[in-house]
């Protein structure tokens, strides 16, 4: 409730109260990775760098900026013949980059034989994050799907022998294997497969495209098309894919944006 407050508290501060202007409300921690609340009357249409937002019924809507993306960007706000233009400003963060050097190149590029299954196991994640729901639960109050120390943070790299590897895109929760995993948000399960990377793998929808990812998965508690409830137990912790230790592995996604879990908007850290 309270960074409802200091949104509101802002937007009183930057609008101008003269001009008959659609109203917004943007609720997140504006830095490179957020996912970004908003709501606005009913029938509002609202653009986010031009491109159109599904807005529910109510005026929420939801979007996100990437790990690297640029400082500024644009939220139009459309009622009828009122047009308001905002420009929006998102921190830069500084992000934790390792320089490992003597690393075996079999752990670097994965084998030939595994290329095509990789292809493939990226493309079944692609598609499941295309997915384009009116779920509304994006709009709760999340919970942490796990219990125990943040032993990964989102928007890490390794250089390995000088060559930078793919950024580290969720947060990583160590737990034993057998650990519950619940669900941050209520949703509906759109994936849960064993893929060569990140092993036993889950993907929820939580609506307006927003996606929970859950990688190194022991045991799924939950099924394919299974409608989940916030707090409900979807899975078990584990060291499945390609893992030195069991721990748990929660990415949030926009569609393919990669967005920081622990920036969602009312998300409690455990200490
Ligand atoms: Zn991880």
């Amino acid at each position: 409730m309270k960074a409802w407050v200091k949104a509101l508290s802002l937007l009183a501060s930057i609008s101008n109260p003269l001009l008959a202007q659609p109203d917004v409300q943007l609720q997140g921690s504006f830095s490179q990775g957020s996912l970004i609340r908003g709501q606005t009357a009913p029938g509002t249409e609202v653009f986010f760098n031009g491109q159109p937002l599904p807005v529910s019924s109510d005026g929420q809507f939801v979007f996100g900026v990437g790990r690297d993306a640029p400082e500024e960007h644009k939220l139009t706000l459309q009622a009828g013949a009122e047009q308001q233009v905002k420009t929006l400003h998102f921190k830069k963060r500084q992000y934790d980059i390792q320089h490992v050097n003597g690393v075996a190149q079999k752990y670097v590029t994965p084998p030939d034989a595994v290329t095509e299954r990789i292809r493939q196991d990226n493309a079944r994640v692609r598609k499941a994050r295309e997915t384009q729901s009116d779920l509304p639960f994006i709009f709760d109050t999340p919970k942490m799907p796990a219990v125990g120390r943040v032993s990964g943070v989102y928007g890490s790299q390794r250089v390995f022998n000088g060559e930078p590897r793919n950024p580290h895109y969720g947060l990583d929760i160590a737990a034993p294997v057998g650990a519950p995993v619940i669900a941050p948000l209520s949703g509906t399960v759109l994936l849960a497969e064993d893929l060569y990377y990140s092993g036993l793998t889950l993907i929820i929808d939580h609506g307006f495209g927003i996606s929970s990812t859950f990688m190194h998965l022991s045991k799924f508690n939950v099924a394919v098309g299974d409608s989940v409830q916030q707090g409900q137990r979807i899975a078990e912790v584990g060291a499945s894919g390609r893992v030195t230790g069991a721990h748990l592995d929660w990415r949030i996604n926009w569609h393919q944006e990669r967005l920081d879990p622990a920036l969602l908007p009312g998300l409690v850290m455990a200490e």
